[in-house]
């Protein structure tokens, strides 16, 4: 038996591209069939993340003249993260197995027939990492490296170079389910679901139409997301670099002292207003980690919706 497959889409903004996405995601989905990798309850389905251009008239439509789409409205614009998640939610009673790909087809879509075929081998979670970034520009390029390489030393276990172009099978979505965090970073709780997983390597693109929906703002919130939600060593540097600095302020005083027996203590005025402006900013440094913390916790104990569904168009199932 083919397997139900959604492919989930968040789109903010992506007027200029989902005609174009679904026409390519419609073939794939008509060839998958063929080869029995899909079934006919497979669908596309768009999640409009609050667009504020023609996104969701161009889902209607699209959903009235091709039977693969779905469409699911957000009432505001919740970013990406939870766009996916609504997304992959709203698949899960619906389907075996769910990708999440971007809009813009820059996660190449000949690599969708090789998750399904992982799928069908039995894995759960099917990860799609990129072989080369040679599409991206050199200061993305080398801040992602270097980002994956901070959350390994900080002890986050994500997967080098994957981005969110991923397969769940509907046990690892139901898992998913039960990680009720507002601070969401998908690529850091999908590793810890911890059912059988492989990877899937691609080729990136550039985006084909439009500009990006990520300016540099949202990554390093994203960025930041990612360690802050997944990672407390943070603050035990912090207090381990407060021994350090107490312990060599004892070195401080020692001399300080010495100098003022020994009668050869200056004016000193340099040194003290060096060492309150360094300890000043360390301690408002620190207290801006301890601050960004709490600020999390914050949010997680308030446990407002991650986003609210304003409209879901379903296609009709088909007729047994
Ligand atoms: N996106 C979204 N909400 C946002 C920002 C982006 O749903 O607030 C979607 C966007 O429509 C696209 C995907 O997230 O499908 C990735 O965004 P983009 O391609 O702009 O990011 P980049 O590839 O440049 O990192
Ligand atoms: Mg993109």
């Amino acid at each position: 038996m083919s397997p139900t497959v959604y492919f989930v889409i968040p789109c903010y903004n992506e007027e200029e591209v989902l005609e174009e996405t679904v026409k390519r995601l419609t073939a794939k989905f008509d060839d998958m069939r063929q080869q029995g990798l899909a079934n006919e309850k497979s669908r596309i389905l768009l999640v409009n993340d609050g667009s504020k251009d023609k996104t969701w008239e161009i889902i209607t439509r699209l959903h009235g003249e091709n039977g693969y789409v779905e469409g699911v409205k957000l009432a505001h614009n919740r970013g990406h993260q939870n766009a996916v998640l609504c997304g992959l939610m709203t698949a899960m009673p619906l389907c075996d197995c769910a990708i999440s790909l971007d809009a813009d087809l820059q996660d190449d879509t000949d690599a969708l027939d090789k998750f399904v075929q992982k799928y069908l081998e039995g894995c759960d979670v099917v990860y799609g990492v990129r072989n080369r970034r040679d599409t991206d520009t050199w200061f993305k390029r080398t801040t992602a490296e270097g980002y994956y390489k901070i959350l390994h030393v900080l002890g986050v276990d994500v997967v080098f170079n994957h981005a969110d172009y991923r397969l769940m099978s509907r046990r690892a979505l139901e898992a998913l389910s039960e990680y009720k965090e507002v601070n969401l970073f998908l690529r850091g709780i999908v590793p810890l679901i911890g059912y059988r997983s492989d990877y899937v390597y691609y080729d990136r693109h550039e985006r084909f139409a439009g500009e990006s929906k990520y300016p540099l703002k949202k990554m390093i919130a994203l960025a930041l997301d990612g360690i802050t939600s997944f990672s407390v060593k943070p603050l035990k540097l912090i207090s381990n670099f407060g021994i350090l600095v107490s312990a060599l302020s004892v070195f401080g005083l020692l001399y300080a002292l010495i100098s003022y027996f020994a009668g050869w203590a200056v004016s000193g005025w340099t040194a003290i207003v060096c060492s309150i402006w360094l300890l000043g900013g360390l301690q408002m440094l620190c207290l801006g980690v301890v601050g960004g913390y709490i600020g999390k916790i914050y949010s997680e104990v308030k446990a407002r919706p991650r986003y609210r569904i304003e409209e879901f168009l379903q296609q009709q199932p088909p007729k047994e």
